[in-house]
């Protein structure tokens, strides 16, 4: 089946904001063999929209409208489609009860256009919204349908996976079967992973594999269609087999969903480990990435942001000498700061963070230059370099460097 995702936005179209939805809406309509081959981005103007809406509802059997479903003036995506299909509103009377009672309970003011929020396509249904106040819609007619959903990713992405999707799959389901998996990698350049996962695939046929970049991993997504269940399942693991013999040392996990830090802090928890860290140039950054994940209370008490050499000296007890002698950006100054910060808290493992993060050199190494240290108790302290000059950016590099010392520990926890 063809779709058509149409992006509403003023803001898109100067510019200003990245479309990220429709990219995200297309990947998942591809694992149902749905190709959104027409995508368009649109200003938040009412007739502009019905125009646009109308044509792609006569043309596509599925047309996806996208953002501009807040309470504001600028938000005429509903009335716009509902004009374009030839259909009215209608308010669903439970969520706007619930609206109201939302707003009493934040100790807001509600305003009389947040009933906006609860309308949806007249004839139609509505669609769940899991984080935001207002709805989706779901609308068909003459084997055409239209889906209308929220602009802030936050809210748009469990409206594709949580309402959209289990609906496509069934529509989808009776014409072809799709079975996927995904395989998680980090510290490989993309290009020469799936170059490498080309050849040692090349004698197995009917499994598709895509790579998509993400900020803390490259996922390698293998998909099977038309095939039962079962006869899947080993397409996929003989896949995963071939994959693995060559890549295991980079591979982390199976899932669309799955975090290294989740990882990590699955694996500490395992062996019964506590980690801390002591951070200059990520500022606490791999700390609060280890606080994200739920539960990290089992292996995470507490730890130190060392900027300055001073604060290394003071919170961590760092011989000022070690920090002359071989500069604040070393492998002994990243060594201590792990092996110090592991003996102050009495935990088992310690990291430690220190590096340029840019834009300026600091004692003449230039930005990207970082050392991440690795103290685990009973072990040799390790320590790595690395030139993330490339990741354009202080924030690019503290998270780089972040990713960095979660694959060093993910790495020694799995030798
Ligand atoms: P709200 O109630 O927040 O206004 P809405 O459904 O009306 O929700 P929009 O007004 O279209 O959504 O967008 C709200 C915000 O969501 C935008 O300012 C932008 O930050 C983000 N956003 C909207 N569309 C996209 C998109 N296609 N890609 C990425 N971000 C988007
Ligand atoms: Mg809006």
């Amino acid at each position: 089946m063809n779709a058509e995702i149409i992006s509403v936005g003023t803001e898109i179209i100067l510019g200003q904001i990245v479309n990220t939805n429709a990219p995200l809406l297309a990947r998942q309509l591809a694992t149902l063999g749905i190709t959104a081959d027409r995508q368009l981005a649109i200003p938040d103007q009412h007739d502009l929209m019905v125009d646009a809406i109308r044509a792609a509802w006569q043309q596509s059997p599925l047309v996806f409208v996208c953002g501009g479903l807040g309470p504001t003036a600028d938000d005429v995506t509903l009335a716009a489609v509902a004009e374009a299909v030839g259909t009215d509103l209608t308010v669903d009377q439970d969520h706007w009860q619930w609206i109201q009672e939302t707003f009493v309970e934040r100790h807001k003011e509600m305003m009389p256009e947040n009933i906006q929020q609860a309308k949806y396509l007249t004839g139609g249904s509505p669609l769940k919204n899991a984080v935001g106040l207002a709805l989706g819609s779901w609308y068909e007619q003459d084997g055409h349908r239209i889906v209308v959903l929220p602009g802030p990713p936050r809210e748009f992405k469990p409206m594709v996976i949580q309402e959209v999707m289990p609906r496509l799959a069934k529509i989808v389901g009776q014409h072809v079967q799709i079975t996927s998996r995904t395989l998680n990698f980090f510290g490989r350049p993309e290009s020469q992973l799936m170059d490498e996962i080309a050849a040692v695939t090349a004698d197995l046929t009917g499994v598709t594999i895509t790579s998509y970049v993400q900020p803390d991993a490259i996922q390698v997504r293998m998909t099977v269609r038309d095939q039962p269940q079962d006869a899947a399942s080993q397409l996929l693991d003989a896949a995963q087999v071939k994959i693995l013999k060559k890549e295991s040392p980079f591979f982390f996990g199976v899932g669309d969903d799955c975090r290294l830090a989740n990882v990590v802090v699955q694996l500490l928890r395992e062996r019964g480990l506590r980690v801390t860290a002591a951070e200059s140039l990520t500022g606490g950054m791999f700390q609060s990435t280890i606080c994200s994940v739920p539960e990290a209370s089992n292996v995470f008490d507490g730890g130190f942001v060392t900027y300055a050499a001073t604060a290394k000296e003071q919170l961590l007890g760092i011989n000022p000498q070690i920090i002359e002698k071989h500069g604040v950006v070393s492998a002994e100054t990243a060594a201590q700061m792990a092996e110090k910060s592991r003996e102050k808290l009495g935990v088992d493992v310690g990291l430690g963070f220190t590096g340029v993060a840019g834009p300026d050199s600091l004692e003449g190494q230039p930005a990207g230059t970082v050392w991440i240290g690795l103290a685990i108790a009973g072990q040799p302290t390790q320590t790595k370099l690395s030139h993330l000059g490339a990741y354009r950016g202080r924030q690019a590099v503290r998270q780089r460097s972040v990713q960095t010392g979660l694959q060093m520990l993910y790495q020694a926890l799995t030798k």
